[in-house]
């Protein structure tokens, strides 16, 4: 299974085939300047400036894969992880240009081909979130054979914060909040049929990001659906669509979706 994810943007306008086609170019790395190596399972780190100053962060990721564990009921990843870390963006561009030539830049990337996943990020204010975000993806598609472009994105904005800020502190809550008041409440079944990276612009990642919220801090029957189908997608059992099972086993799902975030205080 081939997969690219990446953070959102305002400009996500590419062709997720020629993206998928051109991925495997991206395994080398010879000729790369790195000066730092480092191994955090599943992480191998690798980086062009030393990667002493990311001890704290290296250590967040390990209780990122905890909490994965821990939240959603999936196994540890047992397969490395590849990191790259660029100490600029110069770099970084340099170096998609020269082995994933077809991939329109974005500011960190998760490439998933055959073998292990690889994250890329430089080093830049959101740095932090970025690989934060990217590992969420590495982490998930290390133990999943699929996992549906929406939630795949509403886990990895969850987790992309630090962990005091993902039930309270995540940016997309206040916008959410004005869209319910608008009246405008995102529909599952609209998310579901996002095929691609290309259809999934900055609203559709912060009403991913809302229901991914609402299964893991909303009714328990809610978060109790998301492990179930994260545990069919794991044993290949045909899981249908989220909202389905959660249309069955939470009533009025959308109006408790709303009651959800009208309580979050
Ligand atoms: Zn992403």
């Amino acid at each position: 299974m081939h997969a690219i994810r990446c953070r959102t943007s305002s400009a996500l306008t590419f062709a997720l085939l020629t993206v998928l086609a051109s991925a495997s170019r991206g395994r080398s790395c010879l000729g790369q300047s790195w000066v730092d190596r480092k191994v955090c399972r599943p992480f191998v780190c690798q980086a062009e400036f030393p990667l002493a100053r990311l001890d704290g962060l290296l250590g967040e990721l390990d209780q990122l894969q905890a909490d994965l564990v821990r939240y959603l009921g999936v196994p540890p990843a047992r397969e490395p992880i590849e990191v790259y870390l660029f100490r600029d963006k110069q770099s970084y561009s340099g170096y998609l240009r020269r082995h994933l030539p077809n991939v329109p830049y974005r500011r960190a990337l998760y490439v998933k081909k055959r073998g292990p996943g690889m994250v890329l990020a430089y080093q830049n204010r959101e740095f932090q979130t970025d690989l934060r975000h990217e590992c969420t993806h590495a982490l998930l598609h290390a133990v999943l054979p699929v996992v549906p472009l929406w939630l795949d994105e509403g886990l990895a904005e969850y987790f992309e914060v630090p962990p005091r800020e993902r039930a309270f502190g995540n940016p997309h809550l206040s916008s959410l909040r004005w869209s319910l008041r608008l009246g405008m409440v995102p529909r599952l079944e609209n998310l579901e049929k996002k095929a691609g990276l290309s259809e999934m612009g900055k609203n559709e990642y912060r009403d991913s990001w809302a229901w991914v919220h609402f299964m893991l801090h909303g009714p328990k029957e809610a978060h109790n659906e998301l492990v179930g189908f994260l545990r069919d997608i794991r044993a290949s059992t045909p899981p249908g669509l989220l909202s389905g099972r959660l249309q069955r086993r939470v009533p009025d799902t959308q109006k408790r979706f709303v009651t959800h975030f009208n309580n979050w205080k």
